[in-house]
């Protein structure tokens, strides 16, 4: 590995504390513990404050030259961590935990700014992250294995070990949770870690990277590797690469899954998501206004779980005019933040136009929406009479927009819903509709009255069908569980007390 490097010894401190434009260090890989320049890559791109559409950094684009390295760095560093008692790599986690309360605004301004979603989004990003760490502490209670007397003076034995140096590569949208979905549970279960963040959001993962090291986590055990394709096929491809993880779009998530398990390793990634509506005339009109408002303009509609096509079921009106009205209401700027680029912009518009030119109705236009200070602006947009095969009701749009299909009776809402793989939840006062929607959605994270129905610890985050290849959910015990395996131990210490097969 090349030492000679421009890079500093710390990326220090986030000072912004406004919506103010602020630069940031440029990003740069951390490798067996310090921040490094690419080995022979020299190309940069800009990481842009969506908001202004300014870039406030730089990321200096790795390839498969620092992936190695940064697998060496972890393969060095991982064997005395794997050697750590639980319990000791888990107070590393603590420290990380007093470290992101204590700087809980800086986070949130950083994630703010490379992201662009508000403040409060961005705080409650922080803190849902902080839930992740937490529930790495607790693994040391809840992690014990298994032992039984199979035989007489026979004992079986399970423990769960690491797998050694492990990857993960995450989306732009959640630049500071999605990888504490990933991270305490394989830190804890003692494997070192390979992470490649999006490049269009990578600074918070570099603050991230600074105060492990802070918490006391020893050299080598946490990597950064800063790209995009190359970095991410390098992972897959890599043989001392033992476990992949992956968050972002279906159609990078089943490719990778199919690269790394073809590589021999073991695989979870997570896709995309469409997640439809049910609404029903006995729906609480307030309730539903306001969490489906909630869902489809949090975070600009860049949630994998955000409202995405309302199944209007029956006579509705009342509750489509209460959502409209309250969409209405929506400030950019201050109740939501622009979209992630000027190219999502564009394809985000396109959905828009193409479904008008089609023969929906625009009810709520947000194609519009602009700041003075530039940014990539899309405001809340309905669109109603869509047809369940429109591409706006079909494809994930990733913007604040809310796609209408009305349909006569649930069977057919059942019949919309099941022929798209994806997330689903209900609106209803009446619990046998909500518990035969239930029953007969093909989705794996669905809600009752919840707009962005997300398990939170201690259960597992993951949905079914196209949003996740693999099997299991990535976060609680499931992700434990993928970034360990299970080590089978029988062992008999008696003088041949019994005789059988196993003697
Ligand atoms: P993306 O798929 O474009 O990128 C995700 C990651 O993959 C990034 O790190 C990127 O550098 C890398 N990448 C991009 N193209 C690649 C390619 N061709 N080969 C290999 N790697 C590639 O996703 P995004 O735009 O960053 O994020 C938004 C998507 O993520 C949405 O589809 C959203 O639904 C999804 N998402 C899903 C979940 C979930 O839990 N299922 C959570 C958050 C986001």
């Amino acid at each position: 590995m090349t030492t000679a490097t421009s890079a500093p010894t710390t990326v220090g401190r986030f000072t912004a504390t406004s919506d103010a434009f602020a630069t940031f260090a440029d990003a740069r890989h951390f490798i067996g513990g310090a921040w490094r320049d690419p080995i022979s890559s020299k190309a940069t791109l800009e990481v842009h404050n969506p908001r202004f559409g300014k870039a406030m950094a730089r990321v200096h684009l790795g390839g498969a030259d620092d992936v190695d390295a940064a697998v060496k760095a972890g393969t060095a560093a991982q064997h005395e961590w794997g050697e750590w008692p639980i319990r000791d790599r888990a107070h590393v986690l603590y420290r990380l935990r007093e470290l992101m309360v204590k700087n809980i605004d800086e986070l949130s301004w950083l994630v703010s700014h490379e992201n662009g979603k508000i403040f409060s989004e961005a705080r409650a990003e922080v803190e849902k992250g902080i839930e992740c760490v937490e529930y790495g502490c607790s693994l040391p209670n809840i992690a014990a294995g298994n032992q039984l007397e199979v035989s007489r003076g026979v004992a079986c034995e399970v423990v769960y070990a690491p797998l050694g140096v492990v990857a993960g590569v995450t989306p732009f949208n959640f630049p500071l949770m999605v990888p504490l979905w990933m991270l305490p549970q394989a830190l804890v279960g003692g494997n070192a870690f390979v992470m490649k963040a999006s490049e269009r959001v990578p600074l918070s993962t570099m603050r991230l990277a600074e105060m492990l090291k802070e918490a006391g986590l020893p050299a080598g055990v946490f990597n950064l590797v800063q790209g995009g394709r190359e970095v991410v096929e390098a992972l897959c491809d890599h043989p001392q690469v033992k476990a992949f993880g992956f968050v972002g779009s279906t159609k990078v998530a089943k490719s990778v899954y199919g690269r790394a398990s073809m590589a021999g390793k073991r695989a979870l990634c997570l896709g995309g998501a469409k997640n439809h509506l049910f609404v029903v005339p006995d729906a609480d009109v307030q309730v539903t206004a306001e969490n489906v408002v909630a869902s489809f303009t949090g975070c600009a509609g860049q949630r994998c779980m955000a409202a995405s096509v309302l199944l209007a079921i029956g006579d509705v009106d009342h509750i489509l005019k209460a959502v409209r009205d309250r969409a209405a209401k929506m400030v950019a700027g201050k109740d939501m933040g622009p979209v992630t680029t000027q190219a999502a912009r564009e394809r985000i518009n396109g959905y828009i136009d193409a479904a008008e030119k089609a023969g929906a109705r625009i009810v709520l236009d947000g194609r519009k929406a602009s700041a003075e200070a530039g940014g990539y602006w899309v405001g809340p947009t309905i669109i109603d009479g869509c047809t369940a095969d429109m591409p706006a009701a079909r494809e994930e749009i990733f913007g604040p927009v809310l796609s209408v299909v009305r349909v006569p009776t649930l069977e057919k809402a059942f019949e919309i819903e099941n022929a798209n793989p994806y997330a689903s939840s209900v609106y209803t006062t009446s619990g046998d509709v909500a518990r035969r929607v239930m029953a007969r959605v093909e989705a794996g994270m669905c809600g009752v009255n919840i707009g962005v129905p997300v398990p939170r610890e201690p259960f597992g985050f993951g949905g079914w069908n196209d949003s996740c290849f693999g099997a299991g959910n990535i976060t609680g015990w499931d992700g434990y569980r993928f970034w360990t395996r299970q080590r089978k131990i029988t062992s008999k210490w008696a003088l041949q007390r019994d005789q059988n097969w196993m003697s």
